[in-house]
């Protein structure tokens, strides 16, 4: 398409506003002319923060010679014609405004050959306006230089940052672009250094290692089958940052900002991270051009959605599987080799299947192990279990999952081996055997992650046990405390604490959730639990539900420095087995760590 001025009434509808802040949006712009324009290189050079110079030159289809001047009006564009295609946005640019913006601030050079001219032309501009035109050598493609920024705007220059500020900003956007497009080649050179450049392999990840660091790319798993809506890479809990600032997010390729997605990620984290974390990650969203409005935003940096819903639904679930599936066990020691992240579910696996071999073997313990003492039941460990444990039918396993996680489809793989239980260490944690090395495991931790998934799945089936108190007890409350419990009293009822208010600071407990029920004082539990509920210490981002779950777990399971019986131990592990978080306690923190059977021959120098 020609470059051509729009139409007023096409021009009007177009989200108004200054593109120009500072050299990175100068640079995103013209980083987008040059992928509209199909090249497979960009060479972005900067100098001084791009207040003194911005070049970026690329290999795309270049501007004929007799349309140069044009590409400088407002609103003139070769991306869109009508009101209609502004429904339908297929490029990065559609509004015609950025390269008369960027010359009405600065001093331009453009030199252009269009794809089949035999020269090429070039264009200066001062100030918005022409100084020079004349046909000139050039390579296929376009350079464009902007010199002296903000030379004649006074009140944009004071607000530049150090040129080391404004070079971090433009390598982000330049970062940005390169992970968005992996099959071209992009680079950044500042005052002369290389700062930046992207292999062009096609390869998302290869992309990932250029803009994080080898170390932390691997550290990250890949969302989603092929052709999936989300894609991308999402970092295992451990990598975990202190803003969400590490969350990048594109639709149809391009970058976008929208702190309800970002929140839908961070959810999908939910009881993996520390307190005040969050995650990194970078998802491509694969959305119909006609379900997401760009031209929202002056620098297209916000986008709305038709349907926001789906979209956080679709995001918070392709990151919670891939987590789920992929979490690793933090590995003992420092050098932490790779562990499958997985296993293979039991059934279907071949015959000689080692796992197969072992879970023979550890069946055969076990039984051997019960037959003199029947296992003592934890609290909570009633017969009738409802959750979905390992060796579940597969109707059972498709039981409605953690209503604010949203349905999680059985996974294919297991998330922790089959352990066989040798024994506890220092009354606080249990030691195991697995199909390749050796697990410890913090009981208490191991016992919240239980008895949390197990009230889920109670509260999903809307059985809840509750254990009505044969007496009530009051619970003398601070005032600060009461009035936490006073908003929290709907919450509380639901999950099984019925308190009734006593007057003042008082409340009468009428009954407790049965996992409490073996509670000598459940009063006691309860204050400790609504105290909880004054400390910020929980989970990120947790529902109040989620809070108060979490809370009575941590009261409910069994605490470090208690000594357990090997039945004790072993049906602990089984129902840990039968999670679908076995890894971390609801906290985030680790259930256990693992030292392989390699790690283990290293050090007792065996190979
Ligand atoms: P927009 O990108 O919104 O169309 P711009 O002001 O950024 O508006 O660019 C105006 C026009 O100049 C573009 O529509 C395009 O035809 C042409 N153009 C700009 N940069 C390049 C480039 N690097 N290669 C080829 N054409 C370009
Ligand atoms: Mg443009």
């Amino acid at each position: 398409m020609p470059i051509r001025v729009l139409a007023p009434e096409v021009a009007n509808q177009i989200a108004a506003g200054e593109v120009v802040e500072r050299p990175a949006s100068a640079v995103k712009e013209l980083i987008e002319n040059s992928l509209d324009a199909g090249a497979t290189e960009i060479r972005v050079e900067v100098r001084e923060g791009g207040r003194r110079l911005i070049r970026v030159q690329d290999d795309g289809c270049g501007i004929p010679a007799d349309e140069i001047g044009t590409a400088f009006l407002r609103h003139a564009t070769s991306k869109i014609n009508d009101a209609a295609d502004l429904e339908r946005i297929t490029t990065l640019g559609f509004r015609g405004e950025a390269l008369a913006s960027i010359a009405a601030v600065a001093h331009v050079t453009l030199l252009s050959r269009a794809a089949g001219e035999d020269a090429g032309a070039l264009i200066r501009l001062a100030e918005g306006r022409e100084v020079e035109r004349k046909i000139a050598g050039a390579p296929p493609g376009t350079s464009i230089t902007v010199e002296h920024l903000f030379a004649n705007v006074p009140a944009r220059l004071k607000f530049l940052k150090q040129p080391a500020t404004e070079a971090a900003h433009i390598q982000q956007v330049v970062t940005r672009y390169a992970l968005a497009y992996p099959e071209r080649r992009f680079s950044l050179v500042s005052d002369g250094r290389l700062l930046f450049q992207s292999t062009g392999s096609g390869k998302l990840f290869d992309a990932l290692a250029k803009a994080y660091g080898l170390d932390t790319a691997k550290q990250m798993i890949a969302l989603g089958e092929e052709g999936g809506r989300v894609t991308g890479y999402a970092g295992v809990p451990a990598l975990h940052r202190g803003s969400r600032s590490y969350i990048t997010l594109f639709v149809n390729r391009r970058w976008f900002q929208d702190t309800s997605i970002a929140y839908a990620v961070v959810q999908a984290y939910h009881t993996l991270l520390p307190v005040g974390r969050y995650p990194v990650a970078v998802l491509f969203l694969d959305v119909d051009p006609g379900d997401v409005d760009v031209n929202v935003h002056p620098t297209k940096a916000e986008v709305r959605f038709r349907e926001p819903n789906v979209i956080f639904g679709a995001v918070q679930k392709a990151v919670r599987r891939a987590l789920v599936e992929n979490a690793p066990i933090p590995e003992a020691g420092a050098a932490a080799t790779a562990l499958p992240g997985a296993w293979p579910h039991e059934s279907g696996a071949p015959g000689d299947d080692p796992l197969r071999a072992w879970t023979e073997r550890r069946e055969a313990l076990l039984n051997a192990g019960r037959g003199a003492q029947t296992p003592m039941p934890l609290p909570g460990a009633e017969d009738e279990y409802p959750y979905p444990g390992p060796r579940a039918e597969p109707s059972q396993l498709e039981a409605p999952g953690p209503a604010f996680i949203g349905q999680e489809t059985a996974s294919s793989a297991r998330l922790m081996p089959i352990l066989r239980v040798v024994g506890q260490l220092a009354a606080t944690y249990i030691v195991a055997e697995g199909p390749d090395g050796m697990y410890l495991i913090d009981q208490h931790a191991a016992h919240e992650r239980v008895l949390y998934e197990q009230m889920l799945a109670e509260r999903a089936q809307q059985q809840l046990a509750v254990q009505p108190l044969l007496e009530p007890a009051v619970l003398d409350l601070s005032p600060e405390v009461a009035a936490l419990a006073a908003d929290a009293l709907p919450q509380l009822a639901e999950l099984g604490v019925a308190l009734e208010p006593f007057g003042g600071a008082s409340y009468l407990l009428r009954s407790v959730p049965a996992i409490l029920a073996r509670e000598s004082q459940p009063e006691r539990a309860v204050i400790e639990i609504l105290d909880g509920l004054s400390r910020q210490e929980d989970v990120v981002d947790a529902t109040a539900e989620a809070r108060l779950i979490t809370l009575v777990c941590k009261r409910a399971a069994v605490k470090g420095n208690t000594p357990m019986s090997l039945p004790e131990m072993q049906e602990l592990v089984r129902r840990l087995e039968g999670c679908r978080s076995p890894r971390t306690c609801p906290h985030g923190r680790p259930t256990m760590v693992y030292m392989s059977g390699a790690e283990l021959a290293k050090q007792f120098a065996r190979i």
